[in-house]
């Protein structure tokens, strides 16, 4: 028996992400560009209505709702070549008490619109999810492994959610080491953090003001750059 579609958000029967909710949900804004990345684009703002469907991702099986954004972000994948689509991957007990990791199924999604390769390239060592840690140890980010094999790589690096840009930039980092020539970062949800200004060279950039897509720049402060914390 076929069990009916509802909406991620409101639950409605018809369709994963019902057009009410769809059209509700914000651009997101023009992301920072985690250190290490050649650039970083996000779907949507990780506001009231984004954080709905974000949290129905991870906390309900909505793969139907999954499949949808994974077409839609894919959209934003950068113009460079690429050659692999791979993810940050969750902690291993998000993923046994899931079932499945949400990063990898938006990276498969990714990667069939592209038509791409999508391979597990990272390796997450142990430790606490980031959302369960202080504000300042979530800007080092997991610790990331890369496998063999990446050398030469063009690599489009998916996660759900970019909020102070660590985890891609850890990401970012393991497989720039193990021999990535590049490395873009592709997420569904996007929320700026306020960073104090002594951090703010730990995993972050200044943005460029190209809509929903940033470019990795010198890190230099500019004078007319709004969007830098104070
Ligand atoms: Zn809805």
């Amino acid at each position: 028996m076929l069990l009916p579609v509802c909406c991620a958000v409101c639950g409605s029967t018809g369709s994963a992400l019902c057009p009410g909710c769809g059209s509700r949900l914000t651009a997101a804004p023009s992301p920072r560009v985690p250190s290490g990345l050649d650039s970083c684009a996000a779907l949507f703002a990780y506001d009231e209505v984004g954080r709905r469907v974000v949290g129905a991702l991870k906390f309900r099986n909505r793969r139907a709702a999954l499949v949808r954004l994974g077409r839609a972000v894919a959209v934003l994948a950068p113009p460079d070549p690429l050659d692999v689509v791979t993810w940050a991957p969750t902690t291993t007990e998000h993923r046994r008490h899931r079932g499945y990791d949400q990063a990898e199924l938006l990276a498969r999604c990714v990667a069939r619109q592209l038509d791409l390769p999508c391979l597990g390239l990272l390796r997450r060592g142990a430790g606490p999810t980031q959302t369960g840690r202080p504000a300042v140890e979530r800007l080092h980010g997991p610790h990331f492994t890369c496998r063999p094999g990446v050398v030469g790589m063009r690599i489009l690096l998916v996660d759900d959610v970019l909020t102070t840009g660590a985890t891609l930039a850890a990401g970012g980092r393991a497989l720039r080491s193990a021999g990535a020539v590049a490395v873009h970062g592709l997420t569904l949800a996007h929320t700026p953090l306020k960073v104090p200004a002594r951090y703010a060279d730990l995993g972050l950039q200044r943005r460029n003001s190209h809509s929903g897509m940033a470019h990795a720049t010198d890190g230099t402060p500019g004078p007319t750059d709004p969007g830098r914390p104070a």
